[in-house]
């Protein structure tokens, strides 16, 4: 009788183990090549979900196996603890924000220890210690005493019942989630961090990042978005003023038929001196949210100032108008408007009547500015505009600039969507911002060896009125560092974003007290080799960590320009459709199918079900795959333990049969695929598949029950590998299995498989090649080739060349050890 697959005393039996013996606790002063994996840090929010147990699956397998591949691997976690989730807790329980975040804190760590992960625990951090966002306050003053931390007014969302900040989390619809009411911009001073000022280096450095995916490339770059263009001053017909409009489009300067301010413009607040129909208008578009206004139809709504503006390239008149869908932050929040060469300006000029000139026509059409029912926004030949007239808009774009430059009313200019970082928030559970406000010396920074300004616990969270900081007299009231007279304190807090910015350094020197890290320390470990993590922080998250690492490194903190050499973005787990979430009532608990499957098969599932950068949609039954292939593995063994067990080493003198020839060489098949599959390309589901190939060949190869010492060898050797091979996926089963079999070093300190190509290599075989079904060759190839190198050799075969010039080839088609067929048409 063979043991029963009792999973949950094998999980806590070895993970008590590890946690023990300090299995995967590592010190920088080992011999082996380094290796930082690692996943971006939860949330304390309660319980871990599926997407958690994807996420550190993926990122836990790839440490198991780089660890057995020879390196020392860091693999720590953490906790993103302050923030507003905990706040809004403490309104509805009645919890203090720090004690929510901590027991959650303890409550999702033994959560974590239960699926196995293998972190370096003693490198835990959470952001909410003192310890660690006193390093949040060091870097800000850093960042203030460069020039890169500045104070500014801008809006913010405001209650006006509750009298109180919103996070725009807690905006819904335009209300206040708490009392529906209408939600208002107002005004205030804040803190600002200057990445505009690194806003090139950000751009030119994602062409140097090739680990990272296209997706999250692309999507940092619009952000950024860095436009060239030029500036162009358009002077007042009255009076000596003038405003400067930024252009891409130079190149239509003389189709401009009026010019459109952003609300927020000063010259439109100048205007609506004389005007109550414009001053309401500049009172309601500067109150409305951005993205309401980005969201409209342009035209829609706008305000004619009834002053006039001269087109410095042709002396004309145009009129001035104010309209909501001009921005104030992009470029210099004034548009020349050219309304038959741009969408909105198009949109705009048919709804009040002004006038649309085509100054430039395309290659195939001739467009006739009455008769145009949309723009014409693409390159072309410049018309009607002067001395310019017959250029291609691309050259004209360069002669006018240098004409404007020339004539001093205006200049080559670059303007970025990327906007300096706003780091205020009016809220509670968050690092203090580390300033000083005194009457005679104005905004002082804390002194450093005063930090951390500790957040202080005795507050009550009421989620109305000012901030509960402000009406905490012993945290405001305070000396200045300057002249010691007395102050008050900054009562903002910092965007969490900023703890998350930078605590991977934090990592590798988790106690260090004396700096955020020591610098010699973190070069040992940087740049992180993976970094694993949901593709919704492709912006803030992953912008502001390369940011922060500029700044450190300006700092002489680092020397990486870059913190992630390889990125991955894993795909959502969804279920009927939908994200899982508690409101959908999708959930599925990782607990209770961990309870029922046990842990290995949980997380065989999740990283079987798809590629990890592909969605999930969960599926109760598909559980049962991974559950039947972890029995397989355990009754294979246990059946056959003994004989297993007691045969011996492979000496190389053997003589093997068919079936014994072929089980070596399946195994070291399954050894190379496994091997590239985790390491090229984190293909772990096709990994796990090609692992459960080989336990197919396994019960194949007892089925009849050898009888030759030869064969039990080879079953050995399969055995031994398949389990080293499933530790990173399984990782308690294995160990198990492994240890049954007799070995006293466990896997986890054991090397992985070596593969030896001479008996991988299959004899090889002759596939024949077609074209439109008709043979044209034949092709030798190696039974390891995969389908894009047969398909390209088969393209490559000179006879089957012949067959395909002046053809357009639609598709190569290749039917496994038979033939290639190529449809060409033509
Ligand atoms: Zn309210
Ligand atoms: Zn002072």
């Amino acid at each position: 009788m063979s043991r029963p697959y009792e999973f949950e005393a094998i999980e806590r039996k070895w993970q008590t183990r590890w946690l023990d013996g300090r299995a995967f606790e590592v010190t920088e002063s080992d011999p082996r090549p380094k290796y930082y994996c690692l996943e971006m840090l939860p949330y304390p929010s309660g319980k871990i979900h599926m997407g958690h147990v994807r996420n550190y699956s993926i990122g836990d397998a790839v440490a198991r196996f780089k660890r057995m591949r020879g390196f020392n691997v860091l693999h720590p976690i953490g906790w993103d603890a302050l923030g507003l989730p905990a706040e809004n807790a403490a309104l509805k329980h009645g919890a203090h924000p720090e004690d929510w975040t901590r027991s959650n804190i303890a409550h999702m760590k033994s959560q974590l220890q239960r699926l196995g992960f293998s972190y370096a625990w003693e490198r835990e951090i959470a952001t909410c210690d003192p310890e660690y966002y006193r390093w949040n306050q060091w870097f800000f003053i850093q960042m203030w005493k460069k020039g890169l931390a500045y104070r500014k007014k801008a809006a913010v969302n405001w209650c006006p019942t509750d009298r109180t900040v919103l996070a725009n989390e807690q905006v819904i619809d335009g209300k206040c989630w708490r009392c529906d009411s209408e939600v208002v911009q107002k005004d205030l001073e804040q803190w600002f961090l200057r990445i505009t000022s690194y806003a090139d280096e950000l751009l030119d450095g994602l062409d140097k990042l090739p680990g990272w995916p296209q997706t999250v490339l692309t999507l940092q770059r619009n952000w950024i978005g860095r436009s060239e263009g030029a500036e162009v001053e358009f002077r007042l017909a009255e009076g000596e003023r003038s405003i400067r409009v930024f252009t891409t489009r130079i190149d239509t300067i003389y189709g401009a038929t009026f010019v459109v301010l952003a609300p927020e413009h000063p010259l439109s607040a100048r205007f609506a001196e004389t005007s109550p129909e414009l001053a309401a208008y500049v009172e309601k578009a500067k109150a409305e949210e951005r993205e309401k206004r980005l969201a409209e139809e342009p035209g829609k709504t706008g305000v004619a100032t009834g002053c006039f503006a001269v087109n410095p390239f042709t002396g004309e008149r145009v009129p001035i108008w104010v309209a909501s869908y001009v921005l104030m932050e992009y470029g210099t929040g004034a548009v020349m408007a050219v309304p038959a060469h741009d969408e909105r300006d198009f949109a705009f000029a048919r709804a009040h009547f002004l006038p649309v000139r085509v100054v430039i026509q395309p290659p195939d059409a001739s467009l006739e500015s009455e008769e145009m029912d949309r723009p014409y926004p693409d390159e072309g030949t410049v018309v009607d505009s002067g001395p310019f007239t017959g250029l291609p808009s691309k050259e004209a774009l360069r002669a006018m600039a240098e004409y404007a430059e020339e004539q001093g009313f205006g200049k080559r200019a670059i303007t970025y969507k990327l906007r300096d970082w706003g780091i205020s928030r009016q809220r509670y559970w968050g690092t203090p911002i580390p300033m000083v406000h005194c009457d005679a010396c104005g905004v002082v920074p804390v002194r450093e060896e005063d930090l951390p300004v500790v957040l202080p616990r005795d507050v009550t969270i009421t989620g109305k009125g000012e901030s509960v900081l402000r009406e905490n007299e012993a945290f405001i009231n305070t000396t200045c560092p300057g002249c010691s007279g007395p102050a008050r304190r900054e009562t903002d807090t910092m965007d969490t974003f900023v703890d998350s910015s930078w605590y991977f350094y934090r990592y590798t020197d988790p106690r260090c007290s004396e700096m955020p890290f020591r610098p010699e320390v973190a070069r040992e470990w940087f740049p992180i080799d993976i970094y694993i993590g949901g593709v919704e922080h492709a912006i803030l998250h992953l912008i502001y960590s390369r940011f922060w690492t500029k700044v450190m490194r300006d700092l002489e903190l680092v020397e990486v320009d870059e913190p992630i050499e390889n990125q991955l973005s894993q795909g959502m787990v969804i279920k009927d459709g939908s994200a899982m979430s508690k409101s959908r009532g999708n959930t599925v608990e990782p607990e209770e199918v961990a309870g029922k499957y046990g842990v290995d098969t949980l997380r065989l599932y999740v990283l079987f079900e798809a590629p990890p950068e592909k969605e999930i949609d969960w599926t109760d039954a598909r559980l049962e795959g991974p559950a039947r292939f972890v029995q397989r593995v355990w009754r294979f063994v246990q059946n056959d333990l003994d004989a297993i067990s007691s045969a011996s080493p492979i000496e190389g003198q053997e003589e093997w049969n068919e079936a014994e020839t072929a089980l070596r060489r399946k195994t070291h098949q399954t050894i190379l695929k496994v091997t590239r599959d985790i390491e090229d390309r984190f293909h772990l589901n096709t990994a796990i598949a090609a692992i459960m190939e080989l336990i197919n060949g396994l019960y194949k190869a007892i089925e009849p029950r050898p009888a030759r010492s030869e064969s039990w060898k080879a079953l050995r050797e399969a055995t031994e590998a398949l389990l080293q091979l499933l530790s990173p996926f399984a990782p308690h089963v294995a160990e198990e299995l492994w240890e049954a079999l007799g070995h006293d070093k466990p896997l986890a300190e054991r090397s992985w498989p070596a593969h030896d190509p001479t008996i991988a290599a299959e004899d090889r075989l002759t596939l024949v090649v077609q074209v439109n079904g008709k043979l044209r060759g034949r092709l030798s190839i190696g039974a390891d080739e995969d389908d894009e190198t047969i398909k390209k050799r088969a393209l490559e075969d000179e006879n089957v060349k012949r067959f395909l010039e002046g053809k357009e080839i639609v598709r190569v088609v290749v039917v496994p050890k038979r033939l290639v067929n190529v449809v060409v048409s033509g």
